[in-house]
This record gives C-alpha cells, structure tokens and sequence, in this order.
C-alpha cells in the first residue's frame, strides 16, 4: 500500500461517513460521544463485514496506519484508527507498541495482571519510574492521503497495582499530577486528561 506524505496543511474531513477501524464497541462508543454531531454517520469496520488486519508495525504510528488504510481502502470511505500502549523509561520505552502482546499467552485470554507482573520483574528495582501512555490516531482516506497525531499522558509505574477501575496497564500507572492510579480514578476523572483524550483533542482541532 503507498504511504504518501501528508502535506503541511491538514486536509479537512468532509462528507458524511467516517468508519472507525476498530471491532471495539468501547472504542467506537467513545467516538461517537466525542465527535458529536461533527460526523453524521459513524461505523466501525464490522459494520462493513471487515476483518482486522494483523499489526506487523514496529511503531504506534504505523500501526495505527495500516488499520486505518486497511478499511479505507477496502470501503472507499474515510477511516480512522487508534493504536496505544505504555512506555516505561527503566525499559527504554517498553512494552510499547507490544502493550497487548505482553498480556498474552498461547491459548489464553489476554491477562494484564500477568503483563503487569511481566513489567514489574523487568524493571528489577530499577528506581526510575517515569513511564508515559500514548494513543496514535490515523485518519486516511481512500486516494491514501492521510492524517496522525499524537496524545500523551505522561506519569510513574508503582507496584502493587491499586484500583478496580479501568483496564490494561491502568492499575500500575499513576498520572503526574495525582497520586491515585488509573484505576483508582474514576471513568470522567481518566477520561478528562488521558492520552486518548489528548490525541481526540489534537485530531479534532487538525481535521474537523
Ligand atoms: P490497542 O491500541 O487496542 O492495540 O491497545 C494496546 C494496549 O495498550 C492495550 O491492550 C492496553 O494494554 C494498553 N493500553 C492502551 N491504553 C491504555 C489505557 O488507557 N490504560 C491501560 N492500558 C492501556
């Protein structure tokens, strides 16, 4: 698939079907609220019978990319995608783009308390915490003309985890600022100042 560069100046989402490349009904649910009335229609790629496609990047962006092209192409219609994961500095920046790949095992469902473990025990001790969730967001559209940005929510890994709330990583990861974990916060408190919202706010004021 041709990955042109975007152009200096944003292009601008007109029309009125935006497809979500994702089969996360959490995922789209969250957009829909997001983008308001800025979209007419919103669809996800299992409303168009689409099958994901294996994410063989090696960074946030290009994976976040090729979802996003995949559906474009495959609909005709302008498509969005997210891709995130965490990034802890003892670890020069992993799990990162492998953030799912850590919670699984050979015919297993996915476990983030064993991919918690699996960070903890890497980090040996190490006393630098620092570590910063981030959330990719590709808009591209069918001519392959596309759109990225990137959200952030920067802050320190503690072990034990704390808190029921959330999902993933969210139990080992307190936000700057705060001293509660992300799940001991609650669904608004995250949501307000997280790394996707960050990349939605970024995306929003460049293409819509
Ligand atoms: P994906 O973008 O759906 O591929 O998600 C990558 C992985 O990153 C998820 O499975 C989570 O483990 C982790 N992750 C991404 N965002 C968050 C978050 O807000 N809290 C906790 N874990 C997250």
């Amino acid at each position: 698939m041709t990955q042109p560069q975007p152009k200096d100046s944003p292009r601008k989402f007109s029309g009125d079907e935006l497809v979500v490349a994702s089969h996360n009904k959490g995922k789209l649910k969250e957009l829909k609220e997001l983008f308001g009335d800025r979209v007419k229609v919103l669809t996800n790629a299992e409303d168009h019978g689409l099958d994901s496609p294996e994410e063989t990047g090696t960074t946030f962006i290009e994976n976040a990319l090729l979802k996003a092209q995949y559906v474009a192409q495959k609909t005709g219609k302008p498509a969005i995608a997210d891709d995130s994961g965490l990034c802890v500095s003892a670890l020069d920046g992993a799990p990162g783009v492998y953030s799912a790949d850590w919670a699984e095992e050979p015919g297993k469902p996915r476990d983030f308390g064993m991919a918690m473990e699996k960070v903890n025990k890497a980090m040996a001790g190490n006393p630098d915490k620092k570590a910063y969730f981030v959330s990719c967001l590709a808009l591209a559209w069918p001519d392959g003309h596309f759109e990225v940005v990137e959200g952030y929510s920067h802050g320190t890994v503690t072990w034990p985890p704390r808190g029921e709330n959330g999902f993933g990583y969210d139990a080992m990861f307190i936000p700057n600022g705060d001293t509660r974990t992300y799940g001991e916060l609650t669904a608004d408190e995250k949501n307000a100042t997280n790394h996707r919202a960050d990349s939605f706010k970024k995306m929003l004021a460049r293409c819509f």
